[in-house]
């Protein structure tokens, strides 16, 4: 039978007002308190589910770490969901730009795409699963607090668990029109720095090595190595250097990001970064940095717990595909570059990432909260 509109109503109400409870409390990553907040929010919604809970504390100037377990998960295979809770949006975006807003089909506010709303769902089908106690394998949820920046803090944790893990699923947010993601490209950061021999711009140029001059030809010969039949992307994101416009640079600086579709690509085009040589040899240059994220690449495994996605979908009643290799990274890429069989994008559907035109799309709501219930219960 299908519900009727107001049935529908009546089910997607408290949902909203749950996502805007959480939309409101900002998060920036490098905001600590701001984003221990939030894990006291989601702490506070688990409260009273038969759930052991523990909260790991931050380090590094990074919030906790919230981690849900059924109370049958403390070893053995299970399912894992991701969830991170940090945003990219500064404090003051909620009362400025990006306003908690209802605009026809569309919620605007920070991070309600990525990934507030998604892990609002799946914590709801979370808590419905374990309420009924329909759940096959036992679960952890781990919220974490700083997936904007790389984990650099929970990173360790997310692969401890996802080596007892049968099952990923990641809540980041879906893509055009609902898709989910079945494999990302890995993503490699790197910081390159020049050190030359400074001098008089006027009385002593023949003196001077610039660090400037130097990382120019550097920077071509990084964003050379751009192919994009093999899906490589360099970019030189960041420069600094230089001190005065009248004194021949000692210092330049660079960031480095890099894309690459595979394993051996990856380690091919770390080496060849870390391996750069200056072109003037009076100039010394440094490269730190190599692949942060693994590339996450769709396995038969991956294939086969789509395609049971993909029913339980139709069941639903829409219909579930996944995207093309995206170049964005996640958590997802530690999970499934361990062999697990990740599926990510599970979030809620909308658009506008890390902008001032974030929003989520309130027709998502139900049938992904659905999905995400139908996976904690059918998975085996
Ligand atoms: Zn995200």
């Amino acid at each position: 039978m299908t519900p009727s509109r107001s049935d529908q109503n009546a089910d997607i109400a408290p949902l909203i007002e749950g996502i805007r409870r959480w939309v409101e409390i900002e998060s920036p990553t490098n905001d600590r308190q701001a984003v221990n907040r939030m894990i006291d929010r989601v702490a506070a919604d688990l409260d009273g589910l038969s759930v052991e809970i523990e909260r790991i504390a931050g380090r590094d100037g990074f919030a906790d770490i919230l981690v849900a377990r059924t109370p049958d998960a403390r070893h053995g295979a299970d399912i894992l969901v991701l969830s991170h809770v940090d945003t990219v949006h500064p404090i003051g975006t909620l009362a400025g730009a990006l306003a908690w807003r209802q605009q026809g089909d569309r919620l605007y506010g920070p991070g309600i795409y990525d990934m507030k709303g998604g892990a609002y769902l799946a914590m709801h089908a979370f808590s419905q699963v374990v309420r009924t106690q329909s759940f096959r394998l036992p679960i952890v949820f781990v919220f974490t607090p700083d997936e904007e920046v790389g984990s650099p803090t929970s990173r360790a944790l997310i692969e401890a668990q996802a080596r007892q893990a049968r099952y990923v699923l990641v809540t980041e947010p879906a893509r055009e029109g609902g898709r989910i993601v079945t494999a990302r490209k890995g993503v490699g950061r790197f910081e390159v720095s020049a050190t030359g021999v400074p001098a008089h711009a006027g009385s002593a140029h023949r003196l001077g090595h610039s660090a400037i001059n130097e990382m120019a030809r550097q920077i071509l010969t990084i964003e050379g190595l751009v192919d994009y039949e093999r899906g490589i992307t360099t970019t030189v994101g960041m420069i600094c250097g230089g001190t005065a416009v009248n004194v021949i640079p000692q210092h330049c600086r660079i960031s480095v990001d890099l894309r690459v579709c595979d394993a051996v690509t990856g380690n091919e085009l770390e080496e060849r970064i870390r391996g750069l040589q200056p072109v003037d040899r009076r100039v010394s240059l440094c490269v730190t940095g190599g692949m942060n994220r693994p590339p996450f690449e769709k396995t038969p495994a991956i294939e086969q717990l789509l395609r049971h996605a993909q029913v339980l979908a139709r069941d639903i009643g829409f219909d579930l595909a996944d995207t093309a290799m995206v170049g964005g990274g996640s958590d997802g890429n530690f999970t499934a570059a361990l062999g697990v069989p990740t599926l990510d994008g599970l979030g809620i559907d909308g658009d506008g990432a890390h902008t001032e035109s974030e929003h989520a799309l309130i027709s998502s709501i139900l049938p992904r909260a659905r999905l995400m219930q139908r996976l904690l219960e059918t998975l085996e």
